[in-house]
């Protein structure tokens, strides 16, 4: 049996969520607009899961739009804010550490003609909101900050940029995919405009995500043919991705205080052993605010994909960098941003926990890194040992 320590990559489906999975699936397949009983019954486990998700985000039910995940949350608040009138001449202001589907949904405004800033952070990964501030023009018209960043866990000021967006009456987006569930997503004191939510990493299956957008802000559809999510989504609704999506929003209501507390206590407890067991290993978000159940850690003179790839043999699931971009030769460009050097960022591993991890496991993937740390290092031409 493999352990699983990649939560940021992907969750298993909690029993609660797969029970109401399977319930929609084998009772709910009606056409959720079709007036017939059968579609009103489709159309009453989405309206639920809007209720639920909205709970979650303190958000009015009329405020969430459902999408097929976290890429296309992000791009539809990015590019449906921005292109209304064209998006030509128009600035955008985000950071260099935003997930790929900000930064190529960036990209595509680009080719239409906008500017975009993307600013630096701190060593710890941290966006300063002065450089958000000081950044701003004229022209700039939504500023697109992550609320916790995938790889590392750190935590952005997104309460001082809202501010900052407010006062220069600029749109702000924040993508929560990584917070959600982790932190407290109340979009009312964080004070986004968009804000970007993705089920899988909910212990809810893939290809379900929603977007808050605050009643009043203009959005342009992305996708056309149909007159769903308040013409702002078109396409049937996959109803039983949302009513997971809804079923984990509710438990993470319930629980997310008490579980994100547990996971800190572990997640402490494997760096602690780690740091005492393994020499030559720094985290590489220094002394950031980050998520309870997130660590990244590099490994002077060992490449990060070979340790990935011992730790699977050995039954352990961990990621390095982002699982996107795993397999990808380029270390990744959030651990660049922060100022590590190409080796330092490819020497690292991220550690994500969730809901079946326990101390158990954290003890046996301890051993497992130190032991695969210290035959990958015997091996290595590079690494000198003490
Ligand atoms: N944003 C962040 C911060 C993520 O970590 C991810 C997924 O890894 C996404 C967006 C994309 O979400 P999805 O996989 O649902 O498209």
């Amino acid at each position: 049996m493999a352990y699983y320590f990649d939560h940021n990559a992907t969750t298993p489906l909690s029993d609660a969520v797969l029970a109401c999975v399977s319930r929609v699936l084998r009772e709910c397949y009606g056409n959720p607009s079709s007036i017939h009983a059968a579609g009103q019954a489709a159309r009453q486990e989405v309206e639920r899961a809007r209720s639920h998700v909205a709970a979650l985000l303190h958000a009015d039910p009329r405020e969430i739009v459902f999408t097929s995940g976290g890429t296309e949350s992000d791009n539809l608040a990015v590019l449906g804010a921005v292109r209304p009138g064209g998006a030509a001449g128009k600035h955008v202001i985000t950071t260099a550490i935003e997930h790929p589907a900000v930064l190529g949904a960036c990209a595509q405004l680009v080719r239409e003609g906008a500017e975009v800033t993307f600013l630096k952070v701190s060593g710890d990964g941290v966006v300063d909101p002065e450089d958000v501030r000081g950044a701003l023009r004229p022209s700039t018209v939504l500023i697109s900050v992550m609320h916790a960043n995938n790889e590392t866990g750190a935590i952005q000021p997104i309460e001082g940029i809202s501010v900052i967006a407010r006062d220069a009456s600029v749109l702000f987006h924040s993508d929560g995919v990584q917070a959600a569930g982790r932190l407290d997503t109340d979009v009312q004191s964080l004070g986004v405009d968009l804000y970007s939510l993705s089920a899988h990493k909910l212990n809810a299956p893939k290809g379900a995500g929603a977007l808050f957008v605050r009643k009043g802000v203009k959005l342009q559809a992305l996708q056309f043919g149909g007159r769903h999510e308040q013409e702002r989504r078109a396409g049937t609704e996959n109803v039983p991705g949302i009513a997971a999506l809804g079923c984990a929003a509710e438990q993470l209501q319930k629980h997310r205080t008490s579980e994100c507390a547990r996971q800190e206590v572990l997640r402490n407890s494997l760096e602690e052993r780690i740091f005492r067991l393994v020499p030559g290993v720094k985290l590489n978000s220094g002394s950031a605010r980050r998520l309870t159940n997130t660590s990244s850690l590099r490994f002077d003179g060992i490449e990060g994909e070979a340790l990935v790839i011992a730790l699977d043999l050995a039954g352990f699931a961990v990621s390095s960098g982002a699982a996107c971009s795993s397999g990808a030769v380029e270390p990744s460009h959030v651990l660049l941003a922060m100022g590590l050097t190409p080796a330092e960022a490819r020497s690292s591993i991220r550690f994500s926990l969730g809901q079946g991890n326990d101390e158990a496991q954290v003890d046996a993937l301890v051993d497992a890194v130190a032991a695969s740390a210290a035959r990958l290092r015997k091996l290595s031409p590079v690494y000198e040992h003490a």
